[in-house]
C-alpha cells in the first residue's frame, strides 16, 4: 500500500463548518461586528447572553483564559447537544461575525467576500493537512443575492484556490449545495462549471440544511437531468450528495426510513447521515407521532411497491388493507394529519424495515455517510449503542466515516474513526479499513471518473 493511501480522506464536510475556532477568533480580531441577532437567537435557545463582546475584549487585551472562553463559545460541544435549533444558534456566529451579513446589507463587495471565503479555504486545508488528511470533499452553497456572474465567478475562485494544491499531498474537491426548492438554477452553473477548465476539481452536488417538507421524490427530474449529464460528459460525471433521514419529526418512522430508500432509489450515490435507516428503534421508546396524508398515501405506495421485500423481512403487507387504506385517506386533506401510536411490536417492525432498506441500499450501490459527532450532537443520539453506525456495521451497510463539521465541531476526523473503533469493538486493523473504504467511495470513484486507488 502507498504512502499517500494511509492518509485519511474525508468525504462529507461543509466549508464553513471546517472553520476552526482559532482561525475565527484570529479573523475577528481587528473587526467591527453587530452581533445583535446572533445574541438575540442564542439567547432565545440556551437562555443565556453568549456574552460574545465581552469575549473578544478579554481577547484582545490577551486576558487568561479569553481564548478557551471563545472556543468554548465557539463549539458545539457534546454539553451543548441536542438538536439543529441548538447547532445553527452556534454556526450564527460563523453567519453574522464573516463578511456574509455584510454583503447581505450592502457593505462588503463581492470580491472582498471571495477573498475572505478563500483565504478560509487555505487555512481549513493547512489545517487539514497538518490531521494528515490526503483528500477531502467540501460542501458549499451559492448565495441568494449572487447575481448569476457572481455565483460563476464565486464557483470558478473556490476552484481555483482548490486547483493550487494539485500538486501537493492533499486533494481537495467541491459539491455545490443546491437549495432544496428550487434547484434548477444553481444546477444551470454547476453544469457550466463542471465543463469548464477547472471542472475536474468540482466533482457533485449536494442537498442539505432543512430537509422536513422536502420529500426526495420531488428532485426525481433534477436526478434525471444530472444522471443524463453524467452519461453525455463522463469525464466530469458529477456525484448526487444527499442528507437525508437526518431529521424527521414531521413523519412516521417508517416514511422517514423510506426517504432514505427513495433517495437511494432515484440514484443519489451517497446519503449525508441515513440516521433513519440505522438508529435502534429502541432510542425512540413507546410514543405518538404523526404525519400527513400526503406522507401516509407514499408509505402505502411504497409498502405495495416493496410487498415482497417487506415479507421476505416479515413485515407483511396486507393487499386488500393497504389498498382500503389508501382508498379512504385520499378523500382527506393532502396536509391533514393522521395519527401513528409506537409500542414495542411495530418498532420490532420498523427494525425490520430498516433491514429491507440497509440491503436495497447496498443493491443499488449507494453509500451512507456516517458523521458520528453530529449524529450525537445534532442527531440528538447520545448512547453510542443506539448510534446508527452499529447497525450499519452489523448490517454490512455500505458507509464511510466522516466529519461533517470538524471546526465547530472541534473535532478531527481522525476521532471521528477512533470513535467508532472503541465504542464499536472493531478489530485492529479496522482503522486502515474505513480509510480504505473512503478512498474507495470519493465521489470521483463512484461516478467512474477516477479509479479507486489513486495515482
Ligand atoms: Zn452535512
Amino acid at each position: 500500500m502507498n504512502k499517500r493511501r494511509r492518509k485519511l480522506a474525508d468525504l462529507h464536510t461543509h466549508l464553513y463548518g471546517c472553520i476552526h475556532p482559532a482561525d475565527f477568533l484570529e479573523f475577528l480580531k481587528d473587526r467591527e461586528v453587530d452581533w445583535t441577532r446572533y445574541e438575540s437567537n442564542y439567547h432565545r435557545v440556551y437562555g443565556v447572553s453568549p456574552r460574545i463582546t465581552n469575549i473578544l475584549e478579554r481577547c484582545r487585551r490577551g486576558v487568561a483564559g479569553g481564548k478557551d472562553e471563545f472556543d468554548r463559545l465557539f463549539v458545539f460541544g457534546d454539553d451543548h447537544a441536542g438538536n439543529f435549533d441548538r447547532f445553527q444558534a452556534k454556526y450564527d456566529m460563523l453567519n453574522h461575525g464573516s463578511d456574509w451579513a455584510g454583503f447581505s446589507r450592502g457593505k462588503v463587495a463581492f470580491p472582498a467576500l471571495v477573498n475572505q471565503v478563500c483565504t478560509f479555504i487555505h487555512k481549513i486545508i493547512a489545517r487539514q493537512r497538518r490531521q494528515n488528511i490526503g483528500y477531502i470533499e467540501q460542501r458549499m452553497n451559492l448565495r441568494p443575492e449572487f447575481t448569476r456572474a457572481q455565483s460563476s465567478e464565486f464557483i470558478l475562485a473556490m476552484l481555483r484556490s482548490y486547483g493550487e494544491y494539485e500538486v501537493s499531498d492533499i486533494q481537495a474537491r467541491l459539491a455545490i449545495s443546491l437549495p432544496r426548492d428550487n434547484p434548477w438554477p444553481n444546477w444551470e452553473l454547476v453544469r457550466e462549471a463542471a465543463l469548464g477548465p477547472l471542472g475536474h476539481l468540482l466533482t457533485g452536488i449536494d442537498f442539505c440544511y432543512l430537509e422536513e417538507g422536502y420529500p426526495p421524490k420531488d428532485q426525481r427530474e433534477l436526478f434525471n437531468e444530472v444522471k443524463d449529464f453524467n452519461r453525455r460528459y463522463p469525464e466530469r460525471a458529477l456525484a448526487i450528495l444527499y442528507h437525508v433521514g437526518e431529521s424527521f419529526n414531521d413523519k412516521s418512522l417508517e416514511s422517514a426510513v423510506r426517504w432514505v430508500h427513495e433517495a437511494a432509489e432515484l440514484g443519489a450515490h451517497r446519503l449525508g447521515h441515513a440516521i433513519a435507516l440505522g438508529v435502534d428503534p429502541e432510542q425512540y421508546g413507546g410514543h405518538t407521532r404523526s404525519e400527513s396524508v400526503a406522507e401516509r398515501m407514499d408509505q402505502l405506495r411504497y409498502d405495495l411497491r416493496h410487498r415482497k421485500g417487506l415479507a421476505e423481512f416479515g413485515v407483511p403487507v396486507d393487499l386488500t388493507t393497504a389498498t382500503d387504506e389508501l382508498e379512504s385517506i385520499s378523500a382527506l386533506p393532502i396536509n391533514h394529519r393522521i395519527t401513528m401510536e409506537y409500542d414495542d411490536a411495530k418498532l420490532d417492525e420498523l427494525r425490520q424495515r430498516q433491514e429491507l432498506a440497509i440491503r436495497c441500499v447496498r443493491d443499488l450501490g449507494a453509500v451512507i455517510e456516517v458523521c458520528p459527532t453530529s449524529n450525537r450532537r445534532i442527531g440528538g443520539i447520545a448512547c453510542p449503542e443506539h448510534h446508527p453506525v452499529k447497525r450499519f456495521i452489523a448490517d454490512d451497510a455500505p458507509f464511510v466515516i466522516a466529519s461533517d463539521d470538524p471546526g465547530i465541531f472541534g473535532i478531527t476526523l481522525a476521532d471521528e474513526i477512533a470513535w467508532v473503533k472503541e465504542h464499536h469493538q472493531l478489530p485492529g486493523d479496522a482503522v486502515d479499513h474505513i480509510v480504505d473504504l473512503s478512498w474507495s467511495r470519493r465521489s470521483e470513484v463512484l461516478t467512474g471518473r477516477s479509479s479507486p486507488v489513486p495515482s
